[in-house]
Order: structure tokens, then C-alpha cells, then sequence
């Protein structure tokens, strides 16, 4: 088994965020509330990692 773990930090656009993922890239983005870097699908979606999403909603 050989899946890449290349990972795309910060790609510039959704578009582009969507071409790397479908194409078997990771793709990494700094969460928009503290900056740490998202790697996880539902995060990298909303550009908020898991303690600020819960933050946010509160
Ligand atoms: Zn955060």
C-alpha cells in the first residue's frame, strides 16, 4: 500500500482545496480563529479545528 502523504498546506481557493483532496492529496489550512493547522475533512471544511468550532458555538 503506497498512499501518499504528501500534504498541500493552505491551498488558495475552494476550488483548487477540492481538485488536491479528490486527486488523494492532504490538504492542510490554518484554522481561522487560532491559526493551528487543520488537516481533518470536517475541519479543513468549516477552517476551524474542533475546539474553536465548539467555542464558536457556544
Ligand atoms: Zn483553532
Amino acid at each position: 500500500m503506497s498512499k501518499t502523504s504528501r500534504v498541500i498546506f493552505n491551498p488558495t481557493d475552494d476550488e483548487l482545496l477540492e481538485i488536491l483532496r479528490d486527486a488523494g492529496y492532504r490538504v492542510s489550512v490554518p484554522c481561522r480563529r487560532c491559526g493551528h493547522p487543520l488537516t481533518a475533512d470536517h475541519s479543513v471544511d468549516r477552517r476551524l479545528g474542533p475546539s474553536c468550532a465548539r467555542r464558536e458555538a457556544a
